[in-house]
């Protein structure tokens, strides 16, 4: 049996892509209610879970920039497609008998909280998964930039990356297979290296408040509780 987690509160970033599957858009909900039922696993063995969604497998605000529109409503755009996200990992969440609720950093009230400091501390103290959906609120950022903001300020003990791959690798390893993988790297080496596996801005954040940062795949089942415990394969970037 896996140790006992190392990790008390922690911050889970899961983008749009991973939650998209083998699919072309949108959410694979075999995907979807993996994810929640690893984070019950740890969540069940009392760690405090916070979440960042993406977006990315409904929209990005870059795809209407790119074909000459405004990016920043591209980007409101982009920020709406998490929050569908988050709806949808909040039900698969609570059909997997966790407490849970999504708090927005755009006011939508119809649908869910707002976002504060405040309420996000004290639904973690009180045991609940928080879902942080639309990002930062802010056009131009990313939700790993978010991710990485909602580390600090909820006080998460490591930053976790859920990703289509095993870890960090100097390329893409879809693309190049013979991609050099890192066990471990510095926040500094990864800025140095621009290894775009998270964003320069999210990781010059954690560095900045001594997270460390674990990157590792969403796609290994049960691969949640096996990297807070030290195993399951990871990249650990340590918090110095
Ligand atoms: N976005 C934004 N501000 C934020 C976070 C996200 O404007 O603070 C928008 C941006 O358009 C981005 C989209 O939301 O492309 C989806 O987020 P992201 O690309 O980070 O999702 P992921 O790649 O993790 O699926």
């Amino acid at each position: 049996m896996a140790d006992a987690p190392q990790y008390k509160r922690i911050l889970l970033k899961a983008s749009g892509e991973a939650l998209m599957g083998d699919r072309a858009f949108g959410i694979d909900q075999k995907i979807c209610d993996r994810l929640a039922a690893d984070v019950r696993t740890v969540w069940e063995k009392g760690v405090s879970v916070g979440i960042v969604i993406g977006g990315g497998n409904i929209f990005r605000g870059v795809q209407i920039a790119d074909t000459g529109g405004d990016r920043v409503t591209g980007d409101h755009m982009g920020m709406l497609a998490t929050v569908m996200n988050a709806l949808a990992l909040r039900t698969a969440l609570r059909q997997a008998g966790v407490d849970c609720v999504v708090l927005s950093a755009l006011a939508m009230d119809e649908i869910c909280d707002s976002f504060t400091q405040r309420s996000a501390m004290a639904h973690l103290s009180e045991g609940r998964v928080v879902i942080f959906a639309a990002g930062t609120g802010n056009p131009f950022f990313t939700t790993d930039t978010a991710a990485a903001l909602r580390a600090a300020e909820i006080g998460a003990d490591v930053l976790l990356k859920a990703t289509q791959v095993d870890g960090i690798y100097a390329a893409d390893p879809q693309k190049n297979p013979d991609a050099e993988r890192f066990d471990t790297i510095s926040h500094e080496d990864m800025l140095a290296r621009g290894l775009r596996v998270m964003d320069t801005a999210a990781v010059a954040v954690a560095r900045d408040s001594q997270i460390p940062i674990i990157v590792y795949s969403l796609l290994q089942e049960g691969g949640l509780a096996a990297v807070l415990s030290g195993e399951g394969r990871h990249t650990l970037v340590p918090a110095h």
